[in-house]
This record gives C-alpha cells, sequence and structure tokens, in this order.
C-alpha cells in the first residue's frame, strides 16, 4: 500500500495519512491537490510527501488527485513548515494562503475528443462510462465539470488522464478571466552585419547604419529615427537587406509599448554595490541591506543583480509594496528581461495569476515580481531575493496568516542557500539594527545619479503660522508663495496629508456630541462628495444630512480635516490650476491609479493632493515642489513605531520632489518642529534619526531588544468579550508562574482594551507577551495552546495570534 501525507486547508494543526488507490498512483506528487474524506466531509488537501502506513489504524484513501501539476516545487516545504511554526499556523492554511487564488482547475480545464478517440467510439466495444464520455464529447469539447453535470455523476481525474494518456482525448487548457492576448509590433533588423553599403540610396544608407549602432529596432522607432515609408521598408526585405519580424512587446500600465533597454554605465556607488553584493550570488546565505537616499539608483542595482544572478542559470525574486509600484518595476525589468518576468499580484484576474502562477512553476519565468504575496512564488534555484522599500508596512499582511513578507524574504534565503537585499531609503528600525549586530551588511548609496541634489526642506511652525487676518490656514502663507512660482515656471506640486476625507472630526454645534460610528469606537468622517459620514475602520456609512444622535440638532461643527478639504481649498486658491486627488477614496475603481499617475506624467495635473500613497517610490521628474499640510498625524499614535512611521514618510514624501533636472524644494508645515522625526526628516538623515529612536527603544526595552506575540480577543458580546481575556490573562500568569524558570524572560502585558476598543462590532482586548527571545514566547503559546486548545477560542470569543505584531491598536 502506497500512503501520502496531506495538508488540509481547515484549521487543525497536525497533517494526515491516506493510501493512494492503484489509479491514482501515476498521478499523485507532492505540490499537487487531492481531495480527501475527512470528518465526514470531502475537503482538499495538498500531499507534501510520502506517508507511513500504519498497519494498526484504518487508512482512508484520497479520492481524487485535483492536478495535473505540482502547484509548488517540493523545496518550498521547508518553508511552509517554517512559516506553519513560527506563525502558529495550520500548515495546510499556510499553503493554501501562498497559492494563488480561485484555483479551480475543474472549471478551467475543457476535453476534447480526438481522432484515435472517435475511432475508438466507433469500434464499439468501450466501458459504459468510457462511451457515454466519449458520445457527449462528439457533440463538442466540453469541461469536465459540465461534464460532470451532464452525466450526473462523478467522473474521477484518474479515468480522464487515462483516456488522455491513450489519446483518445485532449485537454485544453483555457483560463477564465479574460486573458489578453499577446500585443505584436514589426521589428527590423540587418539581414546581414557586413551589408556592403556604397551602392545605396542615403535613405538605405541611414537605415543601415542606424541598425548597425542599435541593433534590432521596431519599426515604429526606425521611423522616428528616419524618414521612410513601408514601400522602401519592402524592397530592402525583398533584396535580403533586412529582416522584418514581429515580437511581441509589453505595454507600460499607461498603453505604450515598453521597448528593450540597455544596462547604462552605473555610478561608482552602484558598481560598488553591484559587486559587493554579485559577488556573493551562488555562495550561500547572505544578507544585505542597501540604504540609498530617493533617487540615488536602487533600482539600477536591482535589475544588475537580478541579471547577473540569470547570467549564471539562477532565478530572482523581487517584492514591491504596492500595486502601483508593480507597475513601475514591471517596466524597467520587462524592458531589460522581456519575456522571462513574471508578475504577481492582486489586480491581475483569477486566470492571469494562475497562468503566470504556471509559468513559473514551468520555469518559464525566472524573474518574478510582486507584491507581499509573491513571496510564495514558487521559483526554484533562487539566487536573489530583493525586497524594494523594506520598511512598508504593507509588507505585514494582518488577517488569516498573519506574516511579514520582508522577514519571510530573509527566511526563504536562509533555506535556499541565496542572497537577501532589502533596499530603501528610510529603513526600518530593525533592519538597521541587524546591520549594527553584523546579521546584514550594508551597502551605501549616498547621492542621487547625475549629481542631482537632494531637496531643500523649510519648515513652516504652524503654532506661529497666521495669515494676513490672523487665522490659522492649513495652507500656510509660504506654501501658498511656494505653490504659487511653482506653477508659473510651469512645474508640478504635491500635497501630503495623511488622512482622507472633508472633515475628520464633526461634532454637534448644540451639545458637542462628536458623530461616531454606531460599529466602532471611533469617530466619523465627513466626505463631502459622497455626500456622506464614512468610518475609516468599517465601512460604516451614513447619509450627510443626518440629525445628532443625542439632541437631534442638525447643525455640526466641522472640525478636522482631510485630504478632500485640502483639494477643495486649493481649487479655491488656484482657479486655474488643475487640480487631482489620489486617497483611497478616488482610487477604489480599477484603473484609476494609473489614470492620475498618467496624468502627472503628461502634466495634465498641475497639483495632486494625496495621502501616503503619493509618498511611495513614485518617479516623476517634473514634481518640483512637496507641500506636507500636517507632518505631525502620525505622531500621536499609540504605537511604539509612531516616531519610525512619521520620519519614513515625510522623508519618502519629501523624496518625490527634484528627481528631474530642475531642483526640488520641500515646505513641511509642523507643530512640533522641534520633534527628533521631524527634524531628521527635514535633514533626510537616517542615521541620525537611528541613533536617538533606538536608544528610546532599548530605554524602553521595546522591539528590536525585545520580541512581542500580541494575543488578540475579539468578541461581538462585551461582557463575554472582557471575561475571556481576563481569564486569558489570568492562565498566562499562572502558566509564567508554574514554569518560572523556564518563562522568566517573558513578560505578560494586560489584558487590556484595545486603544480602538470596538471596530465592526467586535470589542477588541489585547494581551502583550515581551521577551528577549522569541522562542520562548513560541514555547509560552504552544503551552497556552496546548493546554487550552478548546477553550482558547470559542463561539462568542475569538483569539488570534499575532506574531511580531506590526498595528498594535
Ligand atoms: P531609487 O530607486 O533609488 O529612488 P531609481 O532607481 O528610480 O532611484 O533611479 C532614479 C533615476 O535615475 C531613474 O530614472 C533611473 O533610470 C536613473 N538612473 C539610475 N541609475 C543610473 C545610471 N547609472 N545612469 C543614468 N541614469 C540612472
Ligand atoms: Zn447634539
Ligand atoms: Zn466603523
Amino acid at each position: 500500500m502506497v500512503c501520502i501525507d496531506v495538508a488540509i486547508a481547515l484549521p487543525v494543526y497536525n497533517t494526515f495519512t491516506y493510501s493512494v488507490p492503484e489509479n491514482y498512483l501515476l498521478l499523485v506528487a507532492i505540490g499537487k491537490r487531492v481531495l480527501v474524506p475527512f470528518r465526514r466531509r470531502r475537503v482538499t488537501g495538498y500531499t507534501i510527501g510520502a506517508g507511513r502506513c500504519d498497519d494498526s489504524k484504518e487508512i482512508k484513501h484520497i479520492l481524487d488527485v485535483l492536478d495535473d501539476r505540482p502547484l509548488f516545487p517540493e523545496s518550498m516545504l521547508p518553508f511552509f513548515r517554517w512559516i506553519a511554526d513560527y506563525y502558529k499556523h495550520p500548515l495546510g492554511e499556510v499553503i493554501k494562503n501562498a497559492l494563488p487564488g480561485g484555483l479551480n482547475l475543474y472549471d478551467i480545464a475543457s476535453i476534447a475528443l480526438t481522432e484515435r478517440g472517435q475511432r475508438a467510439l466507433a469500434d464499439g466495444a468501450l466501458p459504459p462510462l468510457e462511451n457515454e464520455i466519449l458520445c457527449l464529447l462528439e457533440a463538442g469539447p466540453c469541461s469536465l465539470h459540465r461534464l460532470r453535470q451532464k452525466l450526473k455523476m462523478d467522473v474521477s481525474n484518474a479515468l480522464i488522464h487515462s483516456l488522455a494518456a491513450r489519446g483518445r482525448i485532449v485537454q485544453i487548457r483555457e483560463l477564465r478571466g479574460g486573458r489578453t492576448k499577446p500585443k505584436q509590433e514589426p521589428y527590423v533588423a540587418l539581414a546581414d552585419p557586413r551589408l556592403p553599403v556604397d551602392n545605396l540610396s542615403p535613405v538605405r544608407k541611414k537605415i543601415i547604419a542606424a541598425l548597425q549602432t542599435e541593433g534590432e529596432l521596431a519599426v515604429k522607432q526606425l521611423r522616428a529615427a528616419v524618414r521612410v515609408d513601408s514601400a522602401v521598408l519592402k524592397s530592402m526585405v525583398n533584396m535580403g537587406q533586412i529582416h522584418l519580424q514581429s515580437k511581441r512587446v509589453y505595454r507600460d500600465p499607461f498603453g505604450e509599448p515598453i521597448r528593450a533597454d540597455r544596462a547604462p554605465i552605473l555610478n561608482r556607488e552602484q558598481q560598488m554595490a553591484v559587486s559587493k553584493v554579485g559577488d556573493r550570488i551562488g555562495h550561500g546565505f547572505a544578507a544585505f541591506l542597501l540604504k540609498g537616499v530617493t533617487g540615488s539608483g536602487k533600482t539600477e542595482v536591482y535589475l544588475q543583480l537580478a541579471a547577473a544572478a540569470l547570467s549564471k542559470g539562477y532565478s530572482a525574486l523581487v517584492l514591491v509594496p504596492e500595486i502601483v509600484l508593480i507597475t513601475q518595476m514591471e517596466r524597467r525589468f520587462r524592458a531589460r528581461f522581456g519575456d522571462r518576468v513574471a508578475i504577481l499580484h492582486s489586480g491581475l484576474s483569477t486566470g492571469e495569476r494562475f497562468d503566470q502562477w504556471t509559468r513559473i512553476v514551468q520555469n518559464d519565468a525566472s524573474i518574478a515580481i510582486g507584491a507581499r504575496s509573491a513571496i510564495f512564488a514558487p521559483l526554484e534555484n533562487i539566487a536573489i531575493i530583493i525586497v524594494d522599500e523594506e520598511h512598508d508596512p504593507s509588507y505585514k499582511q494582518d488577517s488569516s496568516l498573519r506574516y511579514n513578507a520582508r522577514d519571510l524574504a530573509l527566511v526563504r534565503a536562509k533555506l535556499n542557500d541565496c542572497v537577501a537585499l532589502l533596499g530603501s531609503a528610510t529603513p526600518s528600525i530593525q533592519s538597521y539594527f541587524n546591520v549594527t549586530v553584523q546579521k546584514f551588511q550594508e551597502v551605501n548609496l549616498e547621492r542621487r545619479v547625475a549629481q542631482r541634489p537632494l531637496p531643500e526642506v523649510h519648515v513652516v511652525d504652524l503654532r506661529q503660522s497666521r495669515d494676513t487676518r490672523g487665522v490659522r490656514r492649513f495652507i500656510s502663507v509660504e506654501l501658498q508663495q511656494a505653490m504659487q512660482s511653482t506653477l508659473e515656471r510651469g512645474e508640478q506640486v504635491l500635497l501630503f496629508l495623511n488622512r482622507r476625507g472633508y472633515a475628520s472630526f464633526p461634532v454637534c454645534a448644540a451639545c458637542g456630541q462628536a458623530i461616531r460610528c454606531k460599529r466602532c469606537d471611533i469617530s466619523l468622517t465627513l466626505h463631502q462628495s459622497a455626500h456622506a459620514y464614512k468610518c475609516h475602520y468599517c465601512g460604516f456609512t451614513r447619509a450627510s444630512v443626518s440629525h445628532c444622535d443625542l439632541c437631534g440638532s442638525t447643525k455640526i461643527k466641522l472640525l478636522g480635516f482631510g485630504t478632500e478639504k485640502v483639494e477643495a481649498a486649493v481649487k479655491k486658491l488656484f482657479p486655474d490650476a488643475r487640480v487631482a486627488r489620489m486617497d483611497r477614496d478616488t482610487t477604489a475603481r480599477k484603473g484609476a491609479i494609473v489614470g492620475l499617475l498618467k496624468g502627472l506624467r503628461n502634466r495634465a495635473i498641475d497639483i495632486l493632493v494625496g495621502t501616503q500613497m503619493v509618498a511611495k517610490g513614485h518617479d516623476f521628474p517634473n514634481i518640483t515642489l512637496v507641500g506636507i499640510i500636517c507632518a505631525d498625524l502620525s505622531l500621536s499614535f499609540p504605537d511604539f513605531r509612531a516616531g519610525e512611521r512619521t520620519f519614513q514618510l515625510l522623508a519618502q514624501v519629501s523624496g518625490r520632489a527634484g528627481r528631474g533636472a530642475v531642483p526640488g524644494r520641500v515646505i513641511l508645515q509642523t507643530y512640533n518642529p522641534d520633534h527628533f522625526s521631524i527634524v531628521a526628516a527635514k535633514d533626510q538623515d537616517f542615521m541620525a534619526f537611528y541613533a536617538q529612536e533606538i536608544s528610546l527603544r532599548q530605554a524602553l526595552h521595546y522591539p528590536p531588544f525585545s520580541r512581542m506575540i500580541q494575543l488578540k480577543i475579539l468578541g461581538k458580546d462585551k461582557e463575554k468579550t472582557k471575561i475571556h481575556a481576563l481569564s486569558l490573562g489570568d492562565l498566562c500568569r499562572r502558566l509564567k508562574t508554574r514554569e518560572a524558570s523556564v518563562f522568566k524572560t517573558v513578560e505578560v502585558m494586560g489584558p487590556i482594551e484595545a486603544a480602538l476598543s470596538r471596530i465592526a462590532d467586535y470589542y477588541r482586548w489585547q494581551i502583550l507577551l515581551k521577551g528577549l527571545q522569541i522562542k520562548a514566547l513560541h514555547d509560552f503559546v504552544g503551552q497556552l495552546l496546548v493546554e487550552n486548545s478548546a477553550s482558547f477560542s470559542n463561539r462568542h470569543v475569538k483569539v488570534v495570534i499575532d506574531v511580531d505584531p506590526f498595528f498594535l491598536m
């Protein structure tokens, strides 16, 4: 009997052994999904290896093999196991989380009758079920799913495979989700590089000269350089002077073809970075932090390192925090590597994503680029894992499997014996700390490319800022003047405020009560264009004409401001300027972000107002002024990373200015001009910020000087949630006392009500476990789970484990 080990995609911590019936023997393989019976249900599981057949127990057998090809290589299993163990998450659910969604091959594959099948049908003498299937297919191809419906019975994949193996049917793989047709474009190249040109016309000479220097050219590009009509090209083809050939071209998000580019000559700093990191490629694990100021050419370093990896036959994985940035990264990687790039992100349709995934599994692509979930890209033979903008909070997933893709990049690199390269202009405290303790090697790019200066930052103290009538305004006189002159020069302005909506703190003018969310413990934000109050945590919406809940008054004072109000003010101040806004409200529609970025690039937008979305690594050369409306918003969060986050946001958004030939300027408005996060951001001085912040962390015993696991306790009933939280707290303390020697370094903090004490109808409590080593914390939680598995979570109250938590509120 052959047995396999299966991880089931359900919240169960064990893996299970199943036997494999004979007709499936050739079909099973590690990385394929199987259908298995489990507690009177049929569920999907993942084959993770050979199982031990223990004759003493009754072993159930698998019901079907669901995939033709493995969905991931065997080499990824240790990685999945590590994750399951570290994040205390069931292995099957880890794998499920890693795979692209919507994997339903039942619906995807369609089957068709072959000639041989037709003959077999005509000959008769087929087993009844085969006969029925082939008969049905005679009417035309159909999906396996349809076939099963028509036959009103379960046709096993094994039978379909055996029919296919005998050449009676073929499987046609067609992806749902509207796979876009590849675009083609004509290209010309020289037929013979030593072509004698003496007797040719001047036009032809020019064409040949152009092709000699440029190699291959798109006909469009050639025409831009040399005025030539198609008759001439045709005649040159006929005379065997040039080749004309259709080539697949990729288009950037703006719809323009991405043309092949060549690597520029690196500057000295870039060269040193590439050689330092590149020397380690193929020689085992090594971790690097590339600290390069905004606009210093980090992406070019990534490109050349990926090229080095590919030239040695390896693959490369590139993580980028956001879809918007992926498209930029994609453009540059495609220009350099063409077809060898695969893209993974949530903006793709299910079919497209599955298609990209399959290309990686089949080794058709050797570079994968994507957002945090691309850390699971099924690449083999990885030589380098690059994490761009490694400080970005979006690498942390905060639902179901709570992982941090930046941390996992290091884990995967270690397991794969390869290089991890984290890059940022504003590294996380954690990563730079790793440099200081020599876990990471530091690589620096201290200057912008082409000697472009960093922008000059001017601080406006909002405590003293008054306009001429003595009224406080959120656009100071200095900022307004700077905007005016920037617009006059025909350059672009970026205004940053990390809060969306019109008024963030609407208050009843009659009784003083704030307008609050019904489902959360938080005030609603007025969104004027939507005529609604919205909750930014749960999405609850109510009409903006509503009355005060307490006194019924309709007079509402609009305190607090967000990007929508800034936009309105800017339109009033600069009626002739073209103003646009980029935040979650204006970019919900698919393609909206691209539209805005296109507007910026084509200079159809003069002023862009936005939230942290505009701070991310965009490269727009014509933005010469960045205005920070209020630098303090993120400072007051009750979170030990508030200062770090503020520094990163401000330094990053400042870095959007002056990336082109004209130097940039930043006007930074703040109520805390002396706060070290703000001073350091003003000077773009990461080291100064780090020095201050790290001593604070050390004094307070915060990461990186300690590790944390947070237990989040969530329930819809206020009292039950509280009681559960308190009893879990007692349990923690009892465990600590009982095993005092093992857990002496584990600190149990709480339970306390969360800073956001209710979100989307759930009351929220938390317990923070803090310790010097993650091992002790892991063991602690492991013990809690073991002793308490039945009551850890119950029907009313859920307990979620967040290892290395990021959002502590
Ligand atoms: P970063 O990622 O560090 O912010 P980029 O990699 O986007 O910076 O580089 C900024 C700009 O400089 C890009 O337009 C890029 O094409 C250009 N660039 C980078 N390296 C070079 C180089 N060695 N020579 C010329 N241009 C370069
Ligand atoms: Zn009121
Ligand atoms: Zn809400």
